[in-house]
């Protein structure tokens, strides 16, 4: 007979994906799968470092390990497990290349394909319910329900961005327009990264989109609460910002953060229904397109990092592509799409484990030099955040933009 273990019933979130969790067949394709020919040569960003210990827990098999000895009482909640399930960025790389996740002969209870990131925050909302969140993650959900921001920053200074404009937006909060542009903490807040914001700004302006900002009132999206495992924290931003569009009518909403992006898109589920949610460089790809607009062609050779909010999650690969063919010269890095390595910053390890994020960075700043370009492009502002972090502890020369950079300057 099964044992039931003492915290079993504290697996209420695990339970909900249990045949999910119990379906890994420890076959180690998630540690050392190798296909160059879609540029997959190793998966998980963590694994890959010499942070780690390096063994089983640190990638997905042993991760998944240990969920069967939860499941079926052979382990219980503890510290030593919150601390292996939050080094893991939930880049989704385990998932994207274990063939039994992707088996359409399994069958599970609640949907079609095993999600070890859907499985491993279930994991995660439990061990926070068990009082094993980290002190740094409660940290910062705490401040973002009572701040709106997960940064600790007086909210107001969401809106220093926009005096930096030399033209005026609408202001969400009593201007209606058919746009929403959801900018996110990230570049909302750090001042290296509002380039993000601004740019962004000016490419609508320029091409007349009518469009609004929360500025100060714009309440964080939940996506580092969501991650972390704080659901109570994820509903209490998530239900402010859905009554706040109904209020307001919104619905359209384009945003520049893959994080913000995913977490609108999957995260808020029926809370958002009707209203689109589109990221910025889907939304111009399309604009682009209907409205014949001509781009220059810059005279730049640049290399792409996939944030992996926006492929692995979502699976939008070719939109910022398509855009960086007709404007520049486009490098793949060795890992690309499917198979590109994380930035090191999702997941809360940015927040949990600073060293750990800093090393998965700069492995990925290596591939990006490794191509011989001198610009990294990225659709995400906590990519980044992470990645120039790396590139400052490499000492590389390599330059960091957002490809709306690049796009407002091939429009000008
Ligand atoms: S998670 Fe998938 S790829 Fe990894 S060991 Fe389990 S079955 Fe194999
Ligand atoms: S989600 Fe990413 S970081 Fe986490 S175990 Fe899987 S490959 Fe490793």
């Amino acid at each position: 007979m099964r044992k039931v273990s003492e915290t079993e019933g504290n697996l209420t979130n695990l339970t909900t994906v249990r045949s999910a969790a119990l379906s890994c067949i420890h076959c180690g394709q998630c540690r050392v799968p190798h296909w160059p020919a879609k540029g997959i040569y190793y998966v998980c960003p963590v694994y890959k470092t010499e942070y780690t210990a390096k063994f089983e827990p640190f990638f997905a098999r042993g991760k998944n390990i240990i969920l069967k000895g939860l499941i079926w009482g052979d382990l219980s909640l503890n510290k030593e497990i919150s601390e292996i399930f939050y080094q893991c960025t939930l880049c989704g790389g385990c998932e994207d290349f274990c063939h039994n996740a992707h088996n359409e002969n399994i069958e599970f209870a609640n949907h079609k394909w095993m999600s070890m990131v859907e499985v491993f925050e279930a994991l995660r909302a439990d061990l926070v319910e068990a009082g094993f969140a980290l002190e740094s993650h409660a940290a910062m959900n705490k401040a973002m329900v009572e701040l709106l921001n997960p940064y600790m920053q007086d909210n107001k200074n969401k809106a220093n961005w926009i005096s930096q404009l030399n033209f005026k937006i609408k202001d969400a909060n009593s201007e209606n327009a058919e746009i929403l542009y959801f900018v996110g903490c990230t570049a909302a807040l750090t001042p290296q990264i509002q380039t993000v914001a601004i740019a962004t700004a000016k490419i609508f302006n320029k091409l007349g989109v009518d469009f609004s900002v929360f500025g100060a009132n714009e309440i964080c999206c939940g996506s580092v609460a969501m991650r972390t495992g704080d659901r109570k924290a994820f509903n209490e931003v998530a239900d402010k910002n859905a009554k706040l569009f109904a209020e307001r009518g919104i619905k359209k909403i384009v945003t520049s953060c893959a994080g913000c992006y995913r977490t609108l898109k999957k995260d808020y589920g029926k809370r958002l229904e009707g209203i689109e949610i589109l990221h910025t460089v889907e939304f111009l790809e399309k604009y682009f397109e209907d409205s014949n607009i001509a781009l220059n062609k810059l005279d730049k050779i640049v290399t792409y990092h996939d944030p992996c909010h926006l492929g692995r999650h979502i699976g939008l690969y070719d939109a910022p592509r398509n855009i960086m063919k007709k404007i520049v010269t486009l490098v793949e890095m060795k890992t690309n799409r499917e198979g590109a390595l994380c930035c090191g910053a999702g997941g809360g390890v940015k927040k949990g484990f600073p060293n750990l994020a800093l090393e998965i960075s700069k492995n990925r700043i290596k591939e990006a030099e490794e191509t011989g370009t001198k610009t990294l492009v990225s659709t995400c502002p906590f990519c980044f955040r992470n990645l120039s972090d790396g590139i400052k502890a490499l000492g590389g020369d390599i330059e960091m933009v957002d490809l709306v950079e690049l796009i407002l300057k091939a429009l000008t």
